[in-house]
């Protein structure tokens, strides 16, 4: 197992290096995240132990259980998918960065529930491509809702995060990754001092490539990284 996966992390790593020079930027520009939502403990440890230390899970008892068990490893945890705000009590305190803030009032009980040292880092989710049964800000939300968002000062706020719609193809996750770009530089524009855009959080598996030419500084990776495994 840990061959395989260790040349499917090469393999992605590479992919990522070459996306980031196409668009002016080395590899340490962009950050993968192992999206290890879909593989047990032992391989989620393997995954650890070959240096992906950034780990991403996007239900919330998944997450417990492997940050209880790789304590040790001491990996930084991303929260990729919807929280409900009945489980953020537990979830926040263990997280590097959140990705899901989909609406005001999660990132809301997020700052509540947040008792680490400093601010938690955490994004703005977007709903680019429109699909209702996606979570995230609307993108014409967004910018009414900044000086709220703001106003939470245990957050704070470093980017936004995406998903390309579902069935469009390379062509059209290209066109959502560059129409998150274009989101994030208008906000720039009108943007309280309190939060920073610098972040892009977008693409997986199949069109991590695009998302870094269209600027993300973080992928977020799985189904890839496990190919072959079994
Ligand atoms: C599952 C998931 C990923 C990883 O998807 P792959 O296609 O397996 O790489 C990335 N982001 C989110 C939000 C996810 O839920």
């Amino acid at each position: 197992m840990q061959t395989r996966l260790r040349d499917n992390l090469a393999q992605v790593r590479q992919t990522l290096a070459e996306a980031a020079a196409a668009s002016g930027r080395t590899a340490d520009a962009v950050r993968l995240i192992g999206v290890t939502k879909y593989v047990d403990l032992e391989t989620t440890q393997a995954l650890l132990e070959l240096g992906c230390h950034d780990l991403g899970e996007s239900r919330p008892q998944q997450l417990w259980t492997k940050a209880e068990a790789l304590a040790s490893f001491s990996p930084r945890w991303h929260m990729i998918g919807h929280l409900q705000r009945n489980k953020t009590k537990r979830t926040i305190p263990l997280l590097s960065l959140l990705h899901s803030g989909d609406s005001l009032r999660l990132l809301q009980a997020a700052n509540d529930d947040w008792t680490g040292d400093g601010r938690l880092q955490a994004l703005i989710e977007v709903n680019i491509s429109g699909d209702s049964a996606k979570h995230g800000f609307s993108p014409d939300e967004i910018e009414p809702a900044l000086r709220q968002i703001a106003a939470l000062n245990r957050l704070q706020i470093v980017g936004l995060m995406g998903m390309a719609s579902l069935d469009g193809g390379r062509d059209q996750a290209q066109k959502d990754f560059a129409a998150l770009r274009q989101l994030r530089d208008k906000l720039r524009d009108n943007c309280p001092d309190e939060i920073s855009l610098d972040e892009l959080s977008m693409g997986m598996s199949h069109d991590f490539d695009l998302a870094i030419r269209e600027g993300a500084t973080m992928v977020r990776v799985g189904s890839t990284l496990f190919e072959g495994l079994r």
